[in-house]
């Protein structure tokens, strides 16, 4: 049997939030590979230093060692610790570099590379806690795993059957050999060999897409909240959480807003039936949501409300449409042109 575990930004965002996920990942039964955000705030905070002019990389730099390694400190100690920083700082050269490398910057996929490397940085974190749990455990980049993308900057998808390949070859032994491997969420690996992001929270898509390609018997989306609610619970306080869905209902919500998970998530598990469940991290004794082939009952209306803000409607009108049918598949096919997702 093999869980793919995803955790989330708050679920490996502190070193008690560490702690619990990695005691988490060590209870779990069976083989199991893990796939993992960056630390919460962690690609917010590479997003600004894109966006903003002027912005200093070595403060950058200086604040993401710190977060990771005041974390590492509280968890673990001496020859850990010493383990540890010295994979970290290969990390955190290969980021300097990149930055100071002013050939990077005119590269299409520099945004992706440098918005995931939060991910880099909290994968072998990850590892290293659970190895001071004695569990054999190693942290791996998308692209060491195999995870394989196409499409244009920060709109990947992945190419599910290359990616199997991958993760068949390279994933799926350590997992039969009883080692963890933790792998970056959040992007993959294009045929230029570039990191191409799946879009924000994008680390659940690639957690679905280990699954499908490990065969996975089931995929656990740990995060914050208490599974799939009827509501955004920040929004609703007295939402409540859904025991079970189906497929059908899960994708549909976390396409219209439902951010609990990425808009793509079900897709790659839905085809080869593999079920999801979305837990508490904070919380491993409750159950939280299953979602699977599940037959609708009669009567049942409504599971979940699901909101979407910062939508445009777009709007054109003129009498010429009825009469030259190729105006509407030119101006739709403008809109994508430019990367708006219709
Ligand atoms: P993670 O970092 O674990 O991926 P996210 O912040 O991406 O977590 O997703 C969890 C958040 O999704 C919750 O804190 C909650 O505010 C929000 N959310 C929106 N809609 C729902 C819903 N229907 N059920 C549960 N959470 C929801
Ligand atoms: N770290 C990425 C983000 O913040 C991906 C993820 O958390 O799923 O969007
Ligand atoms: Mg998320």
């Amino acid at each position: 049997m093999i869980t793919v575990m995803k955790f989330g930004g708050t679920s490996v965002g502190s070193a008690e939030a560490l702690t619990r996920s990695a005691k988490i990942i060590a209870d779990g039964e069976g083989g199991k590979a893990v796939v993992i955000s960056a630390m919460s705030g962690v690609t917010n905070q590479l997003l600004w230093f894109l966006d903003t002019e002027g912005a200093c990389a070595n403060d950058v730099i200086a604040g993401l060692m710190k977060k990771h390694t005041d974390a590492a400190k509280e968890v673990l100690n001496g020859k850990q610790l010493k383990n540890f920083m010295t994979d970290f700082e290969k990390r955190i050269e290969s980021l300097r570099h990149l930055i100071d490398d002013k050939n990077a910057r005119n590269d299409p996929f520099f945004r992706d590379n440098i918005s995931s490397q939060g991910e880099r940085l909290s994968s072998v974190l990850m590892a290293h806690v659970l190895m001071s749990m004695n569990v054999e455990s190693v942290a791996m980049t998308a692209e060491e795993a195999g995870i394989s993308a196409v499409g244009a900057p920060g709109l990947g998808s992945a190419n599910l059957s290359k990616t199997s390949d991958g993760l068949m070859m390279s994933v799926k032994p350590l997992i039969m050999r009883g080692v963890v491997p933790v792998i970056t969420g959040f992007y993959g690996c294009n045929e230029e060999g570039k990191p191409l992001t799946f879009g924000r929270g994008g680390s659940d898509y690639s957690a679905a897409v280990v699954a499908n390609g490990l065969d996975a018997d089931c995929l656990e989306i740990w995060t914050d909240v208490d599974g799939f609610m009827s509501a955004d619970p920040r929004v609703v306080p007295e939402a409540i959480k859904i025991d079970e869905m189906n497929f059908g209902e899960a994708a549909e919500l976390a396409y219209l807003g439902a951010k609990v998970l990425h808009p793509r998530t079900i897709e790659p598990v839905r085809m080869k039936h593999i079920p999801v469940k979305v837990r508490n991290s904070f919380k491993p004794q409750s159950q939280g949501t299953l979602i699977h082939h599940l037959k609708k009952k009669k009567n049942e209306l409504l599971r979940s409300v699901a909101m979407k803000a910062d939508l445009s409607i777009i709007t054109v009108s003129s009498s010429e449409i009825a009469y030259r049918p190729r105006m509407v598949a030119r101006i739709i096919e403008k809109i994508s042109d430019a990367g708006v997702i219709l």
